[in-house]
């Protein structure tokens, strides 16, 4: 079988439970406890804030330590909501766990507005331009598409939103860019930002946020002091450290280099005369709609030697794409829509045999269906 939804999670890296044991076994002292070998795992939680810190280029700001990319998207954005004629600002294109919380804001009252997705997939920076004004409290821009794997240009971003409203606040979801693709966010002037372990091969159930200032957050869940108030909850320190050395382990420019040359490999094996492709700057994800067969049969009909996606794994049982159909794809384009993801361990010759039985595949089925 041939894992090709790597966008949906990874496989978690083995070397990881050697330090899942120490944290969970050995050293599963609760951080916030005041004996030495409690101080010892605070010490240890804290180094793992500097490395996440570290690789995300920051030189000021904190991590707070999550649950998942969900719980830290939630945070970001509930954290920062006030009374009054205030207004947030989304991308259309965003995951579940963001744009679902929009909808709930605008269930709740509050001023909403999408920005609308250029065919490529990126927002349309000029729709941004014309939504920000000084009632803006916060902008909430994904960095790549877990749909399409477009990337969006979020200097460019910073630029229009802090330009037109210095005070207005930004959030940038990560999550299918971090440890990915090279980005700096001592360069970006955001606010927020959010990741997840398990989509760059760490373990399940653990995620972090950004935070460049934790001034005026107003936490969602109440209860001990953890994580500066924002989480309460005893930290899940194996996960936590398994986080960072997972994160520690990654080159990412060199796997960007290999999942790259992965990307083409399998596109020169696609039929691209039959089988439409979306161009985006990912390598890691490829957006393919095969028309006449739905994405939802081949993603089946393939289960057993190739796994694919149909788009997030969050919203995979509703029908259509919202996200492509925002892009002004055609519903039936989305129907008959796959998500092909890949990670840097994989082979070649992996991903081309898998595109030759995906190829295989949507012809026997097409067949079929005619
Ligand atoms: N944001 C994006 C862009 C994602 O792709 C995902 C997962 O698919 C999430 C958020 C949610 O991550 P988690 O599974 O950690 O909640």
């Amino acid at each position: 079988m041939i894992y090709l939804d790597n966008a949906a999670t990874t496989q978690m890296k083995k070397s990881l439970l050697k330090v899942y044991e120490k944290y969970s076994c050995e050293n599963f002292f609760n951080p916030s406890a005041g004996y030495f070998s409690a101080l010892e795992n605070s010490k240890e939680l804290e180094n793992a804030r500097k490395i996440i810190l570290k690789k995300l280029g920051a030189n000021k700001g904190d991590v707070i330590f999550t649950g998942s990319a969900t719980e830290a998207n939630n945070i970001a954005i509930k954290s920062v909501l006030r009374e009054g004629r205030w207004e947030y600002i989304f991308s259309a294109g965003e995951h579940p766990s963001v744009y679902n919380v929009a909808k709930n804001l605008i269930e709740n009252g509050k001023v909403v507005n999408f920005i609308p997705l250029l065919l490529n997939g990126k927002v349309d920076l000029d729709k941004l331009a014309e939504m920000v004004n000084e009632k803006t409290r916060l902008v909430s821009v994904m960095l790549v598409s877990n749909e399409t794997g477009a990337v969006n240009d979020i200097s460019q971003v910073c630029k229009i939103v802090k330009n037109r409203n210095p005070k207005a606040l930004i959030h940038v979801d990560a999550v299918q860019g971090f440890c990915k693709i090279r980005f700096d966010i001592s360069k970006w002037d955001i606010d927020f930002l959010s990741i997840s372990a398990h989509k760059f091969h760490g373990p399940k159930g653990v995620g972090c946020l950004y935070i460049k200032s934790k001034a005026g957050l107003k936490p969602i869940v109440f209860g001990g002091q953890q994580e500066f108030g924002l989480r309460p909850g005893t930290e899940n320190l194996a996960g936590i450290m398994a986080m960072a050395e997972a994160c520690n382990q990654i080159d990412v420019d060199e796997n960007y280099k290999v999942v790259q040359k992965l990307k083409d490999a399998f596109l020169s094996k696609i039929d691209l005369n039959a089988v439409k492709y979306i161009s985006t700057e990912s390598p890691y994800i490829c957006s393919l709609s095969f028309p006449g067969v739905n994405g939802e049969t081949l993603m089946r009909a393939l289960e057993n030697d190739v796994i694919i996606g149909t788009g997030s794994a969050c919203s995979s049982k509703k029908a259509g794409n919202r996200v492509l159909e925002a892009m002004g794809y055609s519903k039936e384009y989305a129907k008959f829509s796959v998500r092909i993801s890949f990670n840097a361990y994989q082979t070649e010759e992996e991903v081309v045999k898998a595109a030759d039985v995906i190829m295989k595949k949507y012809k026997e089925l097409l067949e079929r269906l005619r």
